[in-house]
């Protein structure tokens, strides 16, 4: 659709890829539960399916979904965020290359460079990414990615994407903007100059805690080119019935965002005030150190938020106290969830650089009434 372009967020993601069925008229994309497809004559492919790790209409639609929401050239969708983040590592990279990662990058991301790809060849740096010139400092001949989250996981630190793009293209390097915790919706990497964007499609875009997924989006069409190469040689990728759940989640990501925004905002309200609270970290507070940059390249700061107890003790109460908080990994869902990063999920960064303070809670903040929220934090915390 030529007209895409000028359509609004909601609008594309509800109708972009998803043209009415052809052959049915059917109003959402079928879930084309299928592995292979007849040819009309040896070669004589029906809209260039064949066989469905190469591609599959189902895919096709959340793929050219992604691109549009996130304004780029090609989508790629795949069975989970690390499987699109290795696709596109060993893509791009090869061994005796260098990657700038984020002082503190979310675990896996950090497990798979640590653990899988250093043994490839891969080397990597980790540096604090709200310091340019610390960034600069860190690139060398071989750095071809700088790897980028804003908001951090689980410190809600914030990067310039734009700044940092700038340092990226001086030294010939692509940069990489992992957009999970922003959701396209909030923030939009590729404008503001990076390359590709990644995804844990499992967490807002997906939405309801019901399904594992992950994305690349890039902005030059022959990147794309070589990354579905790559996502097709390698394998990884989103099933029908992963890629229609993600479709049907994307399509209430505004409304969703929103409301998350809202709600976190109150519950950091709520946090900033209570007094067995150490101190909250949420880049909509205004003396967080990223506050500015994230309200230049954000629509809004969000729905996690993370905040510190003093002790481990007491973090640990209040995770074990809140009932509507439920105490779960993941996060981006309409349910909110409660936990304690750095015995569940930063638990492999013990002893590493990117070891995250013991007293932290983070909060996926969710869609429920928020009144009920508030009591069930009071609750845990007085
Ligand atoms: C969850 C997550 C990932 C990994 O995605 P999976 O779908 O779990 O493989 C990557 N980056 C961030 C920021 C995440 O939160």
């Amino acid at each position: 659709m030529d007209d895409e372009v000028h359509q609004g967020f909601e609008t594309l993601a509800i109708h972009a890829g998803q043209e009415p069925d052809p052959a049915t008229g059917a109003v959402v994309p079928p879930i084309y539960q299928v592995s292979t497809y007849k040819q009309d004559g040896i070669g004589g492919l029906r809209g260039g399916y064949e066989y469905s790790r190469s591609a599959n209409p189902t895919r096709t639609a959340l793929e050219v979904c992604l691109a549009a929401l996130e304004g780029g050239a090609r989508g790629l969708a795949f069975a989970s965020g690390l499987a699109a983040e290795d696709t596109l590592l060993r893509t791009v990279c090869a061994p005796g290359d260098h990657a700038v990662i984020p002082g503190d990058a979310y675990g896996g991301t950090y497990r798979l460079f640590a653990k899988v790809l250093e043994r490839w060849g891969l080397a990597y740096d980790p540096v604090p990414l709200d310091d340019v010139a610390a960034v600069r400092a860190a690139v060398r001949p071989e750095t071809k990615i700088i790897w980028v989250e804003t908001p951090t996981n689980p410190l809600l630190g914030v990067a310039d994407i734009a700044a940092l793009a700038g340092v990226a293209h001086e030294a010939g390097a692509l940069l990489v903007v992992d957009n999970t915790f922003a959701s396209p919706y909030l923030q939009r990497p590729l404008t503001l100059g990076a390359d590709v964007v990644v995804h844990s499609t499992t967490k807002y875009l997906g939405g309801h805690s019901d399904v594992v997924g992950g994305a690349l989006v890039t902005a030059d069409a022959e990147l794309g080119e070589r990354l579905a190469f790559h996502q097709n040689a390698m394998g990884a990728v989103a099933g029908p019935f992963d890629a229609w759940l993600t479709l049907r989640g994307i399509k209430t990501l505004a409304v969703r965002m929103d409301r998350h925004c809202a709600n976190a905002a109150a519950v950091v309200d709520m946090l900033t005030a209570h007094p067995a609270v150490e101190q909250v970290l949420y880049p909509g507070l205004p003396d967080h150190p990223g506050h500015e940059v994230a309200a230049k390249q954000m629509r809004a700061f969000g729905g996690m938020v993370s905040f510190r107890m003093g002790s481990e003790e007491a973090a640990v109460r209040v995770c074990e106290r809140t009932k509507l908080f439920t105490l779960g990994e993941s996060l981006g869902g309409v349910e909110s969830l409660i936990e304690h990063p750095a015995r569940m999920t930063h638990a492999s960064a013990a002893g590493s650089p990117l070891e995250v303070p013991a007293d932290l809670v983070r909060l996926s903040v969710g869609i429920e009434d928020v009144a009920d929220l508030l009591d069930d934090l009071r609750r845990a915390l007085d």
